[in-house]
């Protein structure tokens, strides 16, 4: 005989999982503590160390990198077998057409030289940052300081005078050099070439690189070279011109349109009397769809 009704049975197996709720909320409020309570710290003070955790994860964190628009063009110039190939493929190129322009004396790489030029002594214009020179490594430490391009952070990297050269370019020069080519520099770097401490001068001596003061033309009032090719045009005969922007060949506009117009005007010149080094980094070519980012973005084509 049972001393228990069912009504009771029911009112007590539905009263369980109460007494169990009740006993787990004493629980987390410190009502009905277990043995390891003491670990478990007061409300406020594990908010401070939930707190003071969620700060050292993020300060123990390596910073991320941050989004750098020049990171691929710089590291492709400084690791890539294929810069290093396309450079010497082109100074390869260039040696054979001076071998062909020296033997015709009507030949002319200038549009400058407009005088008779047949008898005049010859020389090749080259270009010296990204065509001679190699100043990746000032693009690096542009991204670095993450302050963007300077004219004073350019300054004091040229004057660390720590720039490489270009494969392909000292070995062209010196075999310009022994079949009676005078190599010429025009720069927008500012510099003197008559002081033996200027530190472009330095450089290039430093790389080994022919060097005579009266062929290196640096920067003048302003940046367009056509003057000092005109300078050049009048007293050699001018085989090959050698650049990385389109401004060491002729002056040319910044609008794209006009530039690719020119560019396909200039067809017959492009690997045979002008001679043009791979520069993703920098150049002419970036002031013609801005520098902004989001212009960058929106003068892609789809
Ligand atoms: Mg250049």
């Amino acid at each position: 005989m049972s001393d228990i009704t069912t009504a009771e049975k029911e009112r007590l197996v539905a009263a369980r999982p109460l007494v169990r709720r009740s006993d787990a909320i004493s629980h987390r409020t410190g009502g009905n503590r277990s043995p390891l309570s003491f670990w478990y710290p007061p409300r406020m003070l594990r908010i401070v160390l939930l707190v003071l955790m969620g700060v050292f994860a993020v300060t123990a964190q390596p910073a991320a990198p941050r989004p750098e628009a020049n990171l691929n063009a710089t590291l492709w110039v400084q690791t890539s077998a294929e810069f290093g190939a396309l450079a010497t493929q082109t100074y390869r190129a260039a040696g054979m057409a001076l071998t062909a322009a020296l033997a015709d004396p009507h030949w002319t790489a200038a549009y400058e030289q407009t005088n008779d030029f047949r008898a005049l002594p010859p020389a090749v214009i080259l270009d010296l940052d990204e065509t001679v020179l190699d100043n990746s490594s000032a693009q690096v430490q542009v991204m670095r300081t993450g302050q963007g391009y300077t004219e004073e952070g350019w300054t004091a990297w040229v004057k660390e005078a720590r720039a490489g050269a270009v494969p392909g370019a000292v070995a062209f020069l010196h075999a310009a050099l022994l079949k009676g080519v005078a190599p010429h520099y025009i720069t927008n770097r500012v510099c003197n070439p008559a002081d033996a401490a200027d530190p472009t001068v330095k450089v290039l001596k430093h790389l080994g690189i022919p060097y005579a003061p009266d062929r290196l033309l640096c920067k003048t009032a302003g940046s367009n070279k056509t003057d000092r090719r005109s300078a050049v045009a009048g007293r050699f005969r001018i085989l090959l011109l050698i650049g990385d922007d389109f401004n060491d060949f002729t002056a040319v506009p910044d609008a794209v349109d006009e530039r690719t117009k020119l560019r396909k005007f200039y067809e017959p010149m492009w690997g045979t009397k002008w001679f043009v080094l791979p520069n993703p980094m920098y150049g002419s070519w970036e002031r013609s769809v801005g520098f902004d980012l989001a212009k960058k973005w929106n003068a892609l084509r789809p």
